[in-house]
């Protein structure tokens, strides 16, 4: 029996659903886990069930899972505590590998940050910074594995329920876990047929296909001008399937699976493929942003020079 720890940072709770999500393969997998730790689902305090501790404690685990990255100073506390007491501990989901949506804010100082949601919000009435009873923010997102070290990476925004299996599998059978370093578009089966195009669609812009039709009689949406993160993005959203999730809706891969190696710089990688297929990168407004939308913690986006 594996005991598992779990804990959340900052996050918006799809890779907990992830884990609900895996269906059947669970029921395999249940009697050999016991979670002695999960905020959303096991109420185990940090500091004994009565408060009647002065250290924030999380039980021995054989497996712990942190979804979400480092956001504030008691998530890094508690990461530590993580890392005391997990034997192998595994960042679960995008977030917590490479900072993911939250990590955007690293765009901005944390004091712009207090300023703009408690002072310039539109819809908020001004107020002081609250400083009591709440942990301070850290000066930016730190994906997981830059305040600890962590055994096992399972990407994605939310991670996919086959990954999670696989991970927990490998982990209970003393195996190690490989990721793919082939790109979206190397599991892809559409049609490219490096033709140029020179305008930028809207994604919410239906593209071309035949319903009913296979994927391999699609042209490849970047081809048909939408933006696909797909030659920036690591594979493996297709699970035992293949073929990428999004693409399997018809819409361009948004990069949630991240960089496709861990030094690798999605903007050089998008700006090269865009330009590939004629699109000019420089119609994308917001460009650090857009091809690091999953992936701003790890130093990929700092605060821009003040003007
Ligand atoms: S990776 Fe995506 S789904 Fe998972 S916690 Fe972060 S925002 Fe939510
Ligand atoms: S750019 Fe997108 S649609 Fe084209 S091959 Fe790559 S993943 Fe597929
Ligand atoms: S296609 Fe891209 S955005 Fe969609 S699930 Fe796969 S990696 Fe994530």
């Amino acid at each position: 029996m594996a005991r598992i720890a779990e804990e959340w940072f900052a996050i918006c709770g799809g890779c907990e659903v992830t884990i609900l999500d895996i269906g059947e393969p669970l029921l395999d997998l249940l009697p050999q886990l016991e979670f002695v730790h999960m905020p959303v689902l096991v109420d185990h305090k940090y500091y004994g069930q009565t408060g009647e501790k002065d250290k924030l404690e999380i039980p021995e685990a054989d497996i712990g899972l942190i979804s979400g990255g480092v956001r504030n100073e008691e998530h890094k506390v508690i990461a530590q505590e993580m890392r005391n007491k997990c034997k192998t501990l595994v960042a679960l989901g995008t977030c917590a590998a490479f900072g993911g949506i939250p990590a955007l804010g690293n765009m901005y100082l944390t004091d712009d940050i207090y300023e703009k949601i408690y002072r310039q919000s539109e819809t908020t009435e001004s107020a002081d910074t609250p400083n009591q009873k709440i942990p301070p923010l850290t000066d930016r997102v730190y994906a997981v594995s830059e305040v600890v070290p962590v055994d096992i990476v399972l990407p994605g925004c939310p991670t996919t329920p086959e990954l999670v299996v696989e991970g927990l599998t490998a982990i209970l059978e003393g195996k190690p876990l490989t990721l793919s370093e082939k790109s979206v578009c190397d599991e892809c089966p559409t049609i490219r047929e490096k033709k140029a195009v020179s305008t930028l669609k809207r994604p919410l812009e239906s593209c071309e296909f035949t319903p009913g039709e296979p994927l391999d009689t699609v042209r490849c949406l970047m081809e048909q001008g939408y933006l696909c993160q797909g030659p920036a993005t690591r594979a493996g959203c297709g699970g035992a399937e293949g073929t990428p999730r999004c693409i399997r809706a018809y819409m361009p891969c948004r990069g949630c699976f991240g960089p496709i190696r861990e030094k690798a710089n999605p903007m050089v990688d998008m700006m090269g493929a865009l330009s590939s297929v004629g699109l000019d990168p420089k119609q994308i407004p917001d460009r650090p942003a857009t091809f690091n939308r999953f992936a701003g913690a790890q130093g990929r986006l700092r605060p821009l020079p003040k003007r």
